[in-house]
């Protein structure tokens, strides 16, 4: 069971890691910038660096190619040194479920042989992909399957870019050259609301989601992309400055007392400073509104009293509430509230004028669900150690 005292974890850094001799670069996740410079430093003459990051670009992004000899655009020699000395990566699909409601969860492994999990999420009108930021989370929400998670580590720009790109490559969806232009997205949506908190690596998820922004290529606009933070609050003016996307709040409770213990980062920044940093968000972004999430815990956060207060501290900030009926994971010190009463709850907030949708559970017989998600190494590991604690080891 998650210890709710525990300390909070600083956020961790992306190690730089050091590529073996003779190792190649990876071109995916870097910015259009970066990616003329270090274009530029293998020997493409400055002058034709712009084309070329075009041309590379859209291969990469718009084609969804892996390989630099089928660049056909580009000369034969030059293709030879691209292929020398760098590579297009994406993680490797190590294992897919598919939900019995069409949710897919891949376990997708990186370098250093760490493991993260992305869900797709078919609807009626789009499709979601929900993405990992970190391996695991420093935080400790004590509701969180994540949050009980040990090793963690930041995903680097490209793990997170690649994310999306592998999900493209399982459901096919790379236009064929020369068929008619298919409208139709699989993945329209990104929702930054799989493991890790993605503003304790803000760098590495700006860039990736500049590269999923641009608009030659992956090109899901700012306005699908929905960035989720438990309120890392010196991060959140950035966001709005340097992404732009949607922000989704992991709100959860009503007093400080109850948010101390469930998201326990509130300690660091309790609600009223949350609050006031959020007042700022919409016109700061140019978006719409900000979504708070709810988790709804049985005799914990979920009585009238709460949805009464909720509407009140929200008052003034253009707002919609996301009520996360709770998914359960093996252990958990919570249980689900009752529907007639997340009903009471999403009633009250109804009439004080906000839309508050109840998240309906998708992929929960896979264990997709928010809150869920924890590698499998993880799940081993742990698991191996506990027998041995049982056997006496
Ligand atoms: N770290 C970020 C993003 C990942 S969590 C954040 O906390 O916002 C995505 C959402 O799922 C968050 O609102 C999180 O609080 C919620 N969540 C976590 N565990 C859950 C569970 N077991 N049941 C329902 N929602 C959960
Ligand atoms: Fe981390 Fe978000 Fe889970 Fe909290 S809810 S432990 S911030 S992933």
């Amino acid at each position: 069971m998650t210890d709710a005292s525990a300390p909070i974890t600083q956020d961790v850094l992306t190690i730089p890691r050091k590529l073996p001799e003779g190792g190649k670069i990876n071109l995916v996740g870097l910015t259009r910038e970066q990616l003329r410079d270090t274009l530029i430093a293998a020997g493409t003459p400055e002058k034709q660096a712009k084309m070329r990051v075009g041309q590379i670009w859209q291969w990469i992004y718009h084609w969804g190619v892996r390989d630099f000899m089928v660049m056909t655009n580009l000369a034969k020699d030059y293709r030879a040194l691209l292929d020398e000395k760098f590579e297009i990566a994406v993680p490797e699909i190590v294992s897919k479920q598919v939900s019995m409601d069409g949710t897919r969860k891949y376990l997708l492994r990186i370098a250093g042989g760490h493991e993260v999990e992305a869900v797709y999420i078919p609807e009626e009108n789009r499709g979601t992909l929900c993405i990992s930021s970190q391996v695991g989370c420093t935080l400790t929400c004590s509701f969180c399957h994540t949050g009980t998670q040990k090793l963690v580590r930041n995903l680097t720009a490209a793990e997170i870019v690649g994310q999306v790109m592998v999900a493209r490559d399982d459901l096919g969806e790379w236009p064929e050259q020369g068929a008619p232009k298919d409208e139709t997205r699989l993945v329209s949506n990104v929702v930054l609301m799989g493991m890790g908190e993605p503003l304790y690596n803000f760098d590495n998820v700006r860039d990736a989601m500049k590269v999923v922004m641009d608009g030659e290529g992956l090109t899901i606009s700012r306005r699908r992309i929905t960035l989720s933070t438990s309120g890392v609050v010196p991060e959140i003016a950035k966001t709005a400055a340097e992404i732009g996307c949607l922000l989704a709040i992991s709100f959860h409770a009503t007093t400080d007392e109850v948010r101390d213990k469930l998201v326990p980062v509130n300690k660091k920044w309790n609600i009223e400073t949350l609050l006031n940093t959020l007042r700022d968000y919409p016109r700061l972004s140019n978006s719409e509104r900000i979504t708070f999430e709810y988790v709804m815990l049985k005799d914990v956060n979920d009585t009238d009293a709460d949805a009464k207060r909720l509407v009140k501290l929200i008052r003034g900030i253009p707002a919609k509430i996301n009520l996360i009926p709770f998914n359960e994971w093996p252990g958990a010190p919570y249980q689900r509230s009752d529907w007639e009463r997340i009903e009471s709850f999403a009633d009250i907030i109804y009439k004080a004028g906000y839309a508050s949708p109840i998240r309906t559970p998708r992929g929960e017989d896979i264990m997709a669900a928010c809150g869920q998600l924890k590698s499998a190494t993880e799940r081993a590991r742990k698991s191996r150690a506990q027998i041995e604690a049982e056997a006496g080891l």
